[in-house]
């Protein structure tokens, strides 16, 4: 499922999110859902209207979907070319899903957070599950759908899939769904405005927590008078 835990990432395995040098650095968010709970748009809204945070181009086997981009939805690569990237140790994480193969470019993540930006990574269970183990400072989300029939709708109406693939993708989404319990946050995806709120909520309180604010208070306490 992931690839060795890399020895060079041992340092951004923190427990708190500053660097040892009481530096902060960025967090990385992970956003998981079974296909079709609808995660690309919140996260889409949530990149156009939060500033600050980026997004993990993840490398992928699967086919451009029509107006997919290479570059910006994903990289695709052919099954030689992922290999490759794999025996490299390039990504952070990587893992079959429904026949394909998708990893995350650990060098744009490290990038990312080392100089203090946020960054979202849509992955899928597998893929939160390997950030986590790596990453005990990460935040992850999941999206869930009101239900069952309006996921099958929407992966319908989305029209991009074959029926096999389909059929695969309903047939996962109930084992992905029980994967709930290991994330901090959940959000029932039924009302697209109201589900971002939520998901640009979540990014708000976490920069706020008191661990990530440390260097920023001292700086602000040094302009008080002593005594
Ligand atoms: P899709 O083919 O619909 O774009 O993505 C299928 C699934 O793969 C989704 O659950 C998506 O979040 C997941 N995925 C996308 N990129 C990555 C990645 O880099 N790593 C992992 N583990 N899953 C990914």
């Amino acid at each position: 499922m992931s690839s060795k835990d890399p020895a060079n990432f041992a340092e951004l395995d923190l427990p708190s999110a500053l660097a040892p040098e009481g530096v902060s650095r960025g967090i990385l968010f992970v956003v998981s859902s079974p296909s079709g709970g609808g995660k690309g748009t919140l996260i889409h809204r949530v990149l156009k209207g939060v500033s600050g945070v980026g997004y993990s181009v993840s490398y992928t086997t699967r086919a451009p979907r029509d107006g997919e981009v290479d570059g910006l939805d994903y990289f695709f690569v052919s099954p030689e070319k992922f290999e490759e990237l794999v025996a490299a140790d390039e990504f952070l994480e990587w893992a079959r899903v429904h026949g394909n193969l998708y990893g995350t470019s650990r060098a744009q993540v490290v990038r990312e957070i080392s100089e203090r930006r946020d960054i979202i990574l849509e992955v899928d269970v597998q893929g939160a599950a390997s950030v986590r183990k790596l990453l005990g400072d990460s935040v992850s989300i999941f999206i869930v759908p009101p239900s069952f029939e309006v996921l099958r709708q929407r992966l319908v109406a989305r029209g991009t899939d074959s029926p096999v693939e389909l059929e695969l993708r309903l047939r996962t989404a109930p084992l992905e769904l029980r994967q709930y319990v290991k994330f901090d946050y959940v959000i029932v995806n039924d009302e697209v405005e109201g589900a971002a709120a939520q998901l640009a909520a979540i990014i708000s309180a976490e920069r706020a927590r008191r661990r990530r604010q440390e260097q920023e208070v001292r700086r602000i306490a040094e302009t008080f008078p002593t005594g």
